[in-house]
């Protein structure tokens, strides 16, 4: 997974749920992303920070960004080559995929670094093996998985967030492997705040501290440390869910970049560039998106998606609708059809495996699912019955109170 979305703490999302009172959502008028969107802003004009920050894009000398990068890679290059260039933290997936093969169009030698998903699909496993072809230094590091399917099921009923182990491993790893390893630049991607409209301070900065990390990594307030004494968990098996400690960091000197700050990021662009390399995608629209090439590693993506549909009101596809209205590629009134027909559908399946294989993983039955779900849902987001009840359809689907601005 490359997106971090859904910030925010439990005790907002639990807030939400207290007040029944049907609120119209407001949603911005450029794209489609709504205010209940987590560390996004609407100035004066009601047009969303990812879109403002996004034309931002065109005052951006990236020839001159492009010699900055060089410098920098020159600086961090080993200069006996007795250790690794950098580190790059990689899922398989399109956006790391062009970015290791940019890399090794510089001239870098990077270590790559998988921290393996919560449950790979078999098309994560060819397109990690894919991008290991490309000629590289691979480590995969998988956590015990039966502390992991532990930690999904706490994290799923106490923030909401099934993912929360991935999303910590994606950024703790790579740091560790990085100061075990001494080496001192780790290459990221896109800077989720780029994209998806944070505040200015952490949009435009181009390394990643710890505390960016605890700011907008997605942890939605709960701390690895929180979970010692859950379910049997210990501080031994939570190694690789812990941040280095700043000495070290400091000791090796590790840095970060993100490439999104280097070059103009896409994500189609680079999943069309990355195919040419080998990287495959999904023959059909992936459930709840309205794409095939991206978030293609996990199965329980699916769940993770729907829990940011319950809290906020928008889903995948709102997500992947608005960059393509933000880069010209969609009319907002046509993405608004797209979104329409795909977003917040009730996770059936995902990559083909269906909701209860996923739940039986992590030891949930259907009905326990169902009572975490509600108990996320913003029920002024969406229709209730007389009693205040969420309606549900026979599909489980949601009605949201409205899916657009009123005119
Ligand atoms: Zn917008």
């Amino acid at each position: 997974m490359s997106e971090y979305d859904g910030v925010e703490t439990a005790t907002r999302a639990l807030i939400h749920t207290r007040s029944p009172e049907p609120k119209p959502i407001v949603y911005c008028r450029s794209c489609l992303i709504p205010e209940t969107k987590p560390d996004i802003f609407f100035d004066e004009d009601g047009m969303c920070s990812a879109c403002r920050h996004y034309d931002g894009r065109d005052d951006v000398d990236w020839a001159a960004r492009r010699v900055e990068l060089e410098a920098v890679l020159e600086r961090y290059r080993s200069k006996d080559g007795t250790t690794y260039d950098c580190v790059i933290g990689v899922s398989g997936g399109k956006d790391s995929t062009t970015q290791v093969i940019r890399m090794l169009e510089l001239g870098m030698n990077p270590l790559c670094v998988t921290a393996t998903t919560d449950e790979l699909s078999d098309i994560g496993r060819r397109n990690i093996e894919n991008l290991k072809g490309l000629g590289v230094d691979f480590l995969e590091y998988t956590t015990n998985p039966i502390v992991r399917r532990r930690v999904n099921k706490l994290a799923l009923v106490q923030v909401g967030d099934i993912s929360w182990p991935e999303h910590v491993t994606i950024f703790t790893l790579p740091v560790r492997i990085a100061v075990q390893m001494r080496i001192k630049l780790i290459v990221w991607g896109e800077n989720p705040q780029n994209e998806y409209g944070g505040p200015a301070a952490a949009a435009t900065g181009n390394t990643l501290t710890r505390r960016w990390l605890e700011e907008f990594g997605g942890l939605l307030g709960l701390r690895v440390t929180d979970l010692v004494g859950q379910e049997d968990i210990e501080p031994r098996h939570l190694i690789p869910y812990t941040y280095p400690d700043d000495d070290d960091l400091a000791r090796v000197g590790v840095t970060g970049i993100f490439l999104g700050y280097y070059m103009p990021w896409d994500g189609l662009q680079n999943a069309i560039f990355a195919q040419s390399y080998g990287f495959e995608t999904w023959p059909q629209t992936i459930e709840g998106s309205l794409c095939n090439y991206e978030n293609l590693d996990n199965h329980q993506t699916g769940i993770h998606d729907y829990f940011k549909y319950l809290k906020y009101g928008f889903g995948r596809a709102t997500d992947i609708a608005s960059m393509h209205v933000r880069r010209g590629r969609l009319r907002r009134e046509d993405a608004l059809k797209l979104v329409r027909l795909h977003d917040g559908k009730f996770p059936w399946t995902y990559l083909g495996k269906s909701i209860h294989d996923v739940l039986e993983n992590i030891d949930m039955t259907f009905d326990e699912f169902i009572d975490v779900c509600d108990r996320f849902t913003n029920k002024r987001l969406f229709v209730t019955d007389r009693h205040g009840e969420l309606a549900r359809g026979a599909d489980q689907h949601l009605t949201k109170i409205n899916d657009d601005n009123p005119e």
